[in-house]
């Protein structure tokens, strides 16, 4: 298991990075996708992502998955 390096959901079936490289994982807990949310023509860090995400009221991008511990 692999851990988001945005909201730290630790239930990922593959690394969002791999040697560098971003390996397009989409997180099911707040939908961060590595290759993607942060290459995109005007791509978020990691913490803009995650102060995006949390402005939103951390909604749950997969009805699957509960949210971590301690994010609220
Ligand atoms: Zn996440």
């Amino acid at each position: 298991m692999y851990i988001c390096v945005v909201c730290g959901y630790d239930q990922l079936d593959y690394p969002q990075y791999e040697d560098g490289f971003a390996m397009q994982t989409i997180c099911p807990c707040c939908g961060f996708q590595s290759g993607f949310d942060d290459a995109s023509l005007e791509p978020f860090t990691i913490e803009e992502y995650r102060v995006k995400w949390i402005k939103l009221g951390s909604p749950l991008f997969s009805s699957s998955v509960s949210k971590p511990k301690g994010l609220n």
